[in-house]
């Protein structure tokens, strides 16, 4: 369901997408037909306010990755627009789109493709640092690695030294460097051990806290995001089928495809103790 404007003038939006469309053309595979395009995002409409900790959430292949790269502006829509803080993107080059790299920054699923293997941690958080000319670096860095619970004696190590959770901490630290406003998660803990997905949802949610951050989190697993997020948009097939706060979503979903994912969740205090959804299905289908 696309989001009602308010009457009301509130803040500006931290993020606010208008029925964005992207389609991606397949490789042809006849030399009569072109293939038919892949119809990613189908009429997305959606507006975030500051501070707001915003879940997307849906099966894999629904378009929740597409609409965040548009939302990043990483990839441009087919058709509709994308605003960072009242101002349009949608068709900025990509010099013009410096501001978005300071304001919004992504931490995604697999830490050890996101970092270069050569590269020491220190200078893997400082890059963004280089390229905003910051001048007490080493101390920046330091104080971020400290942060996420790494300790600052990791930063002349190497990625392959850490262990998955740990990589997705540096990769946190490396988000939070340019001080953005806006840190954008797709999948952060799919690709961890169950054992350390909690460990790194609490952290990210605690700096999320202390640094009054909006989120936007990403994932196909209903228990993570109702861990971390105060309102919850569903995903199905390119559409958003549903949006509300994530109390009422989860205690009441309006849309069946709703009702369907919140099934796949068996007891409310697992799905809230950091077990995800997709190992809680594998328990429970032979
Ligand atoms: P999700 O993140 O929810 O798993 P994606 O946004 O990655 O979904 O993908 C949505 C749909 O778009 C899928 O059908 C996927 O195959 C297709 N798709 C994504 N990126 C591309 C691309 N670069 N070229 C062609 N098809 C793509
Ligand atoms: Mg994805």
């Amino acid at each position: 369901m696309a989001e009602q404007p308010t009457s009301t003038p509130g803040p500006v939006d931290a993020i606010s997408v208008r029925d964005v469309t992207r389609h991606y053309r397949r490789p042809r595979t006849s030399l009569r037909h072109p293939s038919p395009p892949v119809h990613a995002l189908r009429g997305v409409s959606l507006a975030i306010s500051p501070g707001e900790r915003f879940g997307i959430v849906g099966e894999s292949g629904c378009g929740k990755s597409t609409l965040l790269r548009i939302m990043a502006g990483l990839d441009r829509p087919t058709s509709g627009s994308v605003a960072i803080d009242g101002r349009d993107i949608t068709g900025l080059r990509e010099r013009r789109l410096r501001f978005v790299r300071e304001r919004l920054q992504l931490v995604f699923q697999d830490p050890m493709s996101a970092l270069d293997p050569r590269m020491r941690v220190g200078d893997i958080v400082a890059e963004p640092l280089v390229a905003q000319g910051h001048r007490n670096r080493k101390e920046r860095v330091a104080e971020l690695l400290e942060a996420v619970g790494l300790g600052a004696e990791a930063a002349d190590r190497y990625p392959h030294q850490f262990s998955g959770g740990q990589r997705q901490r540096i990769s946190i630290a490396r988000a939070l460097a340019p001080r953005p406003k806006v840190l954008v998660a797709d999948e952060p803990v799919s690709a961890l051990d169950v054992s350390v997905r909690a460990q790194v949802l609490n952290l990210l949610a605690d700096l999320v806290d202390e640094l009054s951050l909006t989120l936007v989190f990403v994932s196909h697993d209903l228990s993570v995001v109702r861990h971390v997020c105060d309102r919850v948009a569903v995903m199905h097939d390119g559409q958003i089928v549903e949006t509300g706060s994530t109390e009422q979503v989860y205690e009441e979903p309006e849309h069946s495809y709703t009702r369907r994912l919140i099934a796949a969740v068996p007891t409310l205090g697992r799905a809230l103790s950091g077990v995800s959804a997709a190992d809680l299905n594998r328990e429970y289908r032979p």
